[in-house]
C-alpha cells in the first residue's frame, strides 16, 4: 500500500504575530487520483502539525526529522518488516498491508529538509552546487547504496566528504525506512519548477532571441491572430 505524504510551511497572519502552521498530510496511493484530488472525498487526512521553530533557530532539520519520525513511527512498525495491517476493500475481502512512503509533495525547501541535501543543490543526484547542467553525468543519490557510506562518514566525523556530494551530516531517518529510496520521494511541484521555473526561463529565452532577430512585434501580433477556441488561451495584446 503506497504512503503519499504532503507538507508545506504556510505563512498565516502578518500583523498578529507572524504565525506560522507547518501541516503534515496523508493519503494512499490506492486512490484513483481525480477522487483524490476532489477536496469533499477528504482523500487526504491531516496527521500532525510539525513545529515552526523560530527565525534563526538551530538544529532545524533535527527538529523537522524528529517531529516527522515521530507522526510517522506507527506506519514504519506496520511496513514490510513489521506486523501490517489488515485492510477492508471494497470487493469485501479483507487483504494484509504494508504501507511503503512511495511520495512526498512539497515545494523545493520541503524536498530539501526531506533528502537533508544542501540548499540549491539537486536532491536527486551529487553535481556540485551552482553547476547548471550535466546532472546525468552525475551519479544519483541512491538510499539503499549510499546510506551506509554516509553512516560510515558520518560516524568518522568526515563532514567535508558529506558536504562534497551535498549531503547534511545528519542521519536521515528515512534512511531507514524500508524499500524507500528518500531522494526519489519529491514529486514535480507544477506552480515553482513548471510555471515559474521552467516556463518563465523558457520564454525568457523566446523573448531574447526573437528581439535579437528583430521579429519579436511580428511574433506578439500572430498570437493575437490566433482563434478563439475552448480551453485555449487567448491574447489579445501582443505578448511581451
Ligand atoms: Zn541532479
Amino acid at each position: 500500500m503506497l504512503v503519499i505524504c504532503a507538507s508545506a510551511k504556510t505563512h498565516l497572519t502578518n500583523f498578529s504575530g507572524d504565525q506560522h502552521a507547518w501541516p503534515l498530510y496523508l493519503t494512499i496511493g490506492n486512490i484513483r487520483k481525480d477522487i483524490r484530488h476532489t477536496r469533499k472525498n477528504c482523500a487526504w487526512v491531516l496527521v500532525g502539525l510539525i513545529p515552526c521553530p523560530p527565525k534563526g533557530a538551530k538544529n532545524i532539520d533535527e527538529s523537522w526529522h524528529s517531529a516527522v519520525g515521530t507522526v510517522l513511527s506507527q506506519m514504519w512498525h506496520l511496513g514490510i518488516t513489521g506486523r501490517g495491517l489488515k485492510c477492508d476493500f471494497v470487493d469485501g475481502f479483507q487483504r494484509q498491508c504494508y504501507p511503503l512512503l512511495a511520495a512526498w509533495v512539497g515545494d523545493y525547501p520541503e524536498q530539501v529538509m526531506i533528502a537533508e541535501v544542501s540548499y540549491a543543490s539537486c536532491c536527486v543526484c551529487e553535481i556540485p552546487k551552482g553547476v547548471p547542467m550535466g546532472h546525468s553525468a552525475f551519479r544519483p543519490h541512491d538510499t539503499s547504496r549510499d546510506q551506509h557510506i554516509y553512516s560510515e562518514l558520518l560516524e568518522a566525523n568526515h563532514i567535508d566528504a558529506l558536504h562534497t556530494v551535498g549531503v547534511h551530516p545528519i542521519c536521515n531517518q528515512f534512511w531507514q525506512y524500508p524499500l524507500c529510496n528518500v531522494y526519489w520521494l519529491w514529486q514535480p511541484d507544477e506552480l515553482h519548477q513548471l510555471l515559474l521555473g521552467l516556463v518563465k526561463d523558457l520564454l525568457h529565452w523566446l523573448l531574447k532571441y526573437l528581439k535579437a532577430r528583430n521579429v519579436k512585434d511580428q511574433f506578439g501580433n500572430r498570437c493575437t491572430l490566433v482563434p478563439r477556441y475552448p480551453g485555449l488561451q487567448h491574447f489579445s495584446k501582443p505578448f511581451d
